[in-house]
């Protein structure tokens, strides 16, 4: 049998076991998707150990992210990035990083052309630093609008064809955008938008990767404006998909696992902590 997992800590209801497992029963694989909760100290004897017991491919999460960059071989866009989300042990232990990769497949299956596109991303945090350069390499040109613009200027230098602002020009920025995606966990924790109503247009696809709740004000407020919308667990499947396919070789059965992502967030109740 053979063993995937997830690193986190602390790792709470985490949908990855069973949008994994449910592609192993649908493809006949004999492996299971576990998940581990080591004290940040002890990440290093994590990686080590979960090599020498031939664990075959584990998944990042906070506060892991950038702290297993020196533990592991990087693959080119998890250098640039600066972050990893899942490593395999196909020899030496390498990190990558498929939050890039889900965020343009999540486009992708939407039909939204982001090659030469004007995206606006908000957030520079860990996802959107990844969603950064997942825009800028499928050959969009990057808007960068942060609540720390420091941090917003500072992602975008590093970006091909990036800027980096503030929020409080999100009005024009939003003028003749495209594409806006959220990466900021604001709409998470209260039914709040980080973008101005009036800023919403039919134009836009508007993409909050916020997954709890699906439905979040800002893409209601998109919904209502006439704009595309695409929910978080599109980015959180093909994140999984991508991770999947790197460590089985196999084409992972993406429907199964959407049906299992989605039929676990709805399980939950969508009521703000
Ligand atoms: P992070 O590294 O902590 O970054 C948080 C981001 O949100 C920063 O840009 C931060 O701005 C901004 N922010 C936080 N509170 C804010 C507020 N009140 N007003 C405006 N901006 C605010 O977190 P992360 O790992 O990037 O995750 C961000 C969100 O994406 C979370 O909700 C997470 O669940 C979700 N996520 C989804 C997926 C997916 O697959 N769908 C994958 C990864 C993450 P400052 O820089 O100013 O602090």
């Amino acid at each position: 049998m053979d063993v995937y997992g997830l690193l986190g800590n602390p790792v709470t209801h985490s949908l990855s076991p069973p949008m994994h497992e449910a592609a192993y029963r649908e493809l006949g694989i004999d492996a299971r998707y576990v998940t581990f909760e080591p004290e940040p100290e002890a990440l290093e004897a994590a990686i080590t150990g979960a090599d020498a017991l031939g664990i075959r491919g584990l998944n990042m999460t906070i506060p892991f992210k950038r702290e297993v960059l020196p533990l592991v071989e990087l693959d080119e866009l998890a250098d640039r990035i600066g972050a990893v989300n899942t490593i395999d042990f196909d020899g030496r232990p390498t990190g990558h990083n498929t939050d890039a990769a889900g965020a343009r497949r999540a486009l992708e299956h939407h039909d939204v052309d982001v090659d030469g596109a004007r995206a606006v991303l908000i957030g520079a945090g860990g996802a959107g630093r990844a969603i950064a350069f997942a825009l800028a390499d499928a050959g969009a040109t990057v808007t960068i609008a942060n609540r720390t613009e420091e941090r917003a200027v500072e992602l975008a230098t590093a970006v091909p064809r990036a800027t980096g602002h503030g929020l409080d020009d999100l009005n024009d920025l939003l003028a003749n955008a495209d594409v806006l995606v959220n990466a900021t966990s604001v709409g998470m924790e209260e039914d709040r938008s980080p973008v101005p109503t009036e800023a919403l247009t039919r134009h836009l696809t508007v993409m909050d990767i916020v997954y709890r709740p699906l439905e979040t004000r800002l893409l209601r407020d998109a919904r209502e404006a006439g704009a595309g919308t695409i929910d978080g667990a599109w980015m959180l499947l093909f994140q999984g998909v991508e991770a999947f396919e790197r460590w089985t070789g196999q084409e992972a059965p993406v429907e199964v696992m959407n049906e299992t992502l989605r039929g676990e967030l709805s399980g939950e109740s969508g009521a703000f902590k």
